[in-house]
């Protein structure tokens, strides 16, 4: 297999890295750890759509530029690779816009996605409720059809971006007498409707990254129903396989490997650096190797997505390898920082600008959102290896 990257391609790394490398410069953004769901940049997110780069695989007729996923993966992979704030778009940019794209009337389309390339449309997702994660089928927010207008009520938890999106995607109930699977539908809709209340959840890191929402007699009309009503629970498998198979599962703390391999080249102990340690030297090589290998799991989900397959096994082989790595990294990462280690951005003793802290805290949740790695081995467990369903 040839994993050379065309000339033109080579040449759209080195604009995307420009352009980062410009934008730091200017002081729009500082590299970040997560920033790809935690960096709020309204700003950053306009320079990316001037640049045409939000919806880039989508056709020029609805405003995209019709270009291949492997631009998109190239993109995305500098994106994290710079931790570049592009969380109010990235949603959006994954996996809703491409969920109205495949399953969206026309006038959807030509609603919902000029605003998402324009960079104005920040869209959160909420699947989770408190009595519904893993299985999903189990919601209970209610969308009621009532004349041309359906009425949510009900509770989203854990939604990404919760504090600033101005869309949500919902999944809601439709026919509540339906088998658990078939009576559930998607909708998109602006969160400034009368009946949304938003509130923050504070993480672990002490973030506000998400939020709870609570709809209580939300009138949507009824142009806001993604696809066909009831089918939604098979067009939200579909679209969570674009959740996972992101570069994002594996580069979301790319600014700390950067880092901890900087500090390890800097820092001297007995006046030699450390990086020469052999126990050291040997977890940094061993996590370069995982990185590799997982960069070439997700490289895969792209050349399915290519072939116009929808990466099912391959997102979850990647997403659940990808969430492992972030883990050890994290975790090799405040065994070399030792008891300073533990010190936050706020402290000028914190090493690496206090990044160790924040990913070992954030790397525990890699694991559960997008579909937690027990689930995904049953994926790979039923549809990769056609074992029995659990
Ligand atoms: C940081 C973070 C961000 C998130 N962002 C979003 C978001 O933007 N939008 C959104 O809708 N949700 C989001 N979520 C929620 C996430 O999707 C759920 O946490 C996840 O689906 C798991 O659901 P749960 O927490 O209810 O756990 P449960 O489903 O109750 O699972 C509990 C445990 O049981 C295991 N388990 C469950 N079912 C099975 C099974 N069939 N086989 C084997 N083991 C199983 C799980 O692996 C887990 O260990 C986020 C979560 C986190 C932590």
């Amino acid at each position: 297999m040839d994993f050379e990257f065309t000339k033109e391609q080579t040449k759209f790394r080195q604009e995307v890295q420009q352009f980062l490398e410009d934008e730091i410069k200017q002081g729009t953004f500082q590299p970040a750890c997560d920033a790809w769901i935690q960096g709020y940049s309204p700003e950053f997110t306009k320079k990316v759509s001037r640049k045409g780069w939000i919806g880039l695989t989508w056709p020029i007729e609805y405003g995209g530029q019709g270009r291949g996923h492997i631009d998109r993966l190239i993109l995305t992979e500098e994106m994290l690779r710079y931790g570049a704030p592009a969380a109010c778009h990235w949603f959006a940019d994954r996996q809703i816009g491409g969920a109205v794209l495949r399953y969206g009337t026309e006038e959807q389309k030509r609603w919902m996605l000029p605003k998402i390339i324009a960079g104005e449309a920040y869209v959160g997702l909420g699947l989770s409720e408190p009595e519904a994660g893993s299985d999903l089928a189990s919601l209970r927010t209610k969308a009621t059809e009532s004349g041309d207008e359906y009425i949510i009520d009900g509770q989203k938890m854990w939604t990404s971006c919760g504090m600033f999106m101005n869309f949500i995607y919902v999944v809601a109930r439709t026919d509540p007498d339906a088998p658990q699977h078939r009576g559930i539908s998607e909708f998109v809709f602006e969160t400034d409707r009368p009946g949304v209340t938003i509130t923050p959840t504070i993480d672990i890191t002490g973030s506000t990254a998400w939020a709870e929402v609570f709809f209580d007699g939300v009138r949507i009309p009824s142009t806001c129903l993604i696809g066909e009503k009831n089918r939604g629970f098979y067009q939200v498998v579909n679209q969570l396989d674009y959740e996972r198979a992101g570069m994002e599962r594996l580069m979301g703390n790319y600014p700390l490997f950067d880092a901890i391999l900087k500090f390890t080249k800097e820092t001297k102990r007995n006046g030699k650096p450390i990086a020469e340690d052999t126990l050291i030297r040997q977890k940094l090589a061993q996590l370069q190797i995982e990185f590799e290998v997982g960069r070439l799991l997700t490289y895969k989900v792209v050349m399915v997505m290519e072939e116009g397959r929808a990466p099912n096994v391959e997102a979850a082989k990647a997403k659940a390898y990808s969430t492992a790595f972030e883990r050890r990294l994290a975790s090799v990462t405040m065994d070399i920082l030792g008891q300073y280690g533990q010190l936050w951005a706020e402290s000028k003793y914190a090493p690496i600008t206090g990044m160790g802290p924040h990913s070992y805290l954030a790397s525990t949740g890699y694991s559960l959102q997008a579909g937690t790695s027990e689930v995904l081995r049953n994926v790979i467990a039923a549809r990769g290896l056609g074992l029995p369903s659990s």
